[in-house]
């Protein structure tokens, strides 16, 4: 399977959580900045050709910033640079909803778009304000409308809890709003202020009122019951869809199989080297420009840390990681490396093997972060 990863950096507006790798979008150089990535992709392309691209995800930043004439020059290049078969793949794009007019949205669709990733947060006017995010709750639903006329059926959107003010009954009114829309595919997150972000500075000055860890664990228990009782699975920590509905680029991730990373503070993983571009926008289009890749930073990994993503990617997902997977990739009997972390976990509840598979337990779901550490060799 390859997958690849395309970064647009550009935000109309910074949210107060948001440590990604963005800009604010007046008077950056949009078009500049599409070639550069174009040729990014040509140029690494060139040094590692790719037979067949079964997923392409276009996320930043914020891709729908980008006006249709951007998008259309952007998709076309994409279509043009990668062996994407249409009928087979999955190409998703992130949105905002305050983004998605009808135009746009076709001229996705033209180019073979068939997934969206809609940031929604919350249902609650009050607290998108609060946030810092600039759409509307009107906007979520005229955005859902837009996208269905146009022939978008597979369809997510993501939703944030734990945000500062909020109530668990606020909670299950977003939850119950989000799931009257009747979507194939939903992502729930729990907010980590982040260093670097406006909510972080708020926290330092003691400005910052968030739910509590008891709130919190309340409101990851309802969202996985209430799920569950719509008929979404839980295939990973925060992802829930109906059957056949999966994200598969981000199965890529939690596989820890390859994939290419393009454009600013972009990542890729390919063979045995994770790489990452440099992030701010002149850094990164300058050596292209140049004729030069923009990569700030090589990683060769070693068998161990193989290993360890192997496992704190693997765990997060609802299956688990695979025995017999393991043993094949690596030659090395799961057991042998991780007798000690498995067996305590699993004493505790936190962890259940089940026939080939090794896996967090529905208790461990809220504990993954605990979990994960001690399949570090070195902590
Ligand atoms: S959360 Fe998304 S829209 Fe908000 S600033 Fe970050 S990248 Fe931009």
């Amino acid at each position: 399977m390859t997958a690849v990863y395309i970064h647009i950096p550009f935000c109309e507006h910074i949210c107060y959580y948001c440590d990604f790798n963005k800009v604010f979008l007046e008077g950056q150089p949009v078009d500049q900045y599409i070639d550069t990535l174009l040729l990014e992709m040509k140029m690494r392309l060139e040094e590692r050709p790719v037979e067949n691209v079964e997923t392409i995800f276009v996320g930043g930043g914020t891709p729908t910033t980008l006006t249709p004439k951007q998008l259309d020059k952007l998709c076309g290049g994409i279509r043009e640079l990668l062996p994407y078969d249409e009928a087979t793949g999955e190409f998703s794009f992130e949105a905002n909803p305050g983004d998605l007019s009808l135009d746009k949205l076709e001229v996705m669709r033209q180019h073979g778009v068939n997934r969206l990733s809609m940031g929604v947060q919350s249902f609650n006017q009050d607290l998108l304000k609060k946030i810092g995010r600039i759409h509307t709750v009107a906007d979520v639903y005229q955005s859902v409308k837009n996208a269905h006329q146009v022939g978008f059926e597979n369809i997510s959107i993501d939703l944030i809890f734990s945000l500062p003010g909020q109530t668990e009954e606020d909670f299950k009114d977003t939850l119950s709003k989000a799931l009257a829309l009747d979507l194939p595919h939903y992502s729930a997150y729990s907010l980590i202020v982040e260093p670097k972000t406006i909510f972080y500075n708020l926290m330092q000055k003691g400005k910052l009122i968030l739910p509590g860890q008891d709130a919190e664990a309340n409101m990851y228990g309802y969202l996985m019951d209430t799920m569950a009782a719509h008929g979404r699975q839980q295939y990973e920590i925060s992802n829930f869809c109906k059957p056949g509905y999966e994200s598969r680029h981000n199965i890529t991730y939690w596989a820890n199989e390859e994939y290419y990373g393009f454009g600013a503070g972009a990542h890729g993983f390919l063979g045995d080297t994770r790489y990452s571009n440099a992030g701010p926008l002149k850094k990164y289009m300058t050596p292209l420009e140049a004729g030069e890749l923009p990569t700030f930073q090589t990683k060769d990994l070693g068998l161990n840390e193989h290993i360890e993503e192997e496992m704190f990617l693997g765990l997060r997902r609802t299956k688990g990681v695979s025995i017999s997977h393991f043993k094949e990739k690596f030659g090395k009997d799961m057991f042998d490396v991780y007798h000690e972390p498995i067996n305590r976990f699993v004493d505790k509840g936190l962890m259940q093997v089940e026939g080939d598979q090794v896996k967090l337990s529905r208790q461990g779901r809220f504990l993954g972060n605990v979990v994960f550490r001690d399949f570090l060799f070195e902590r």
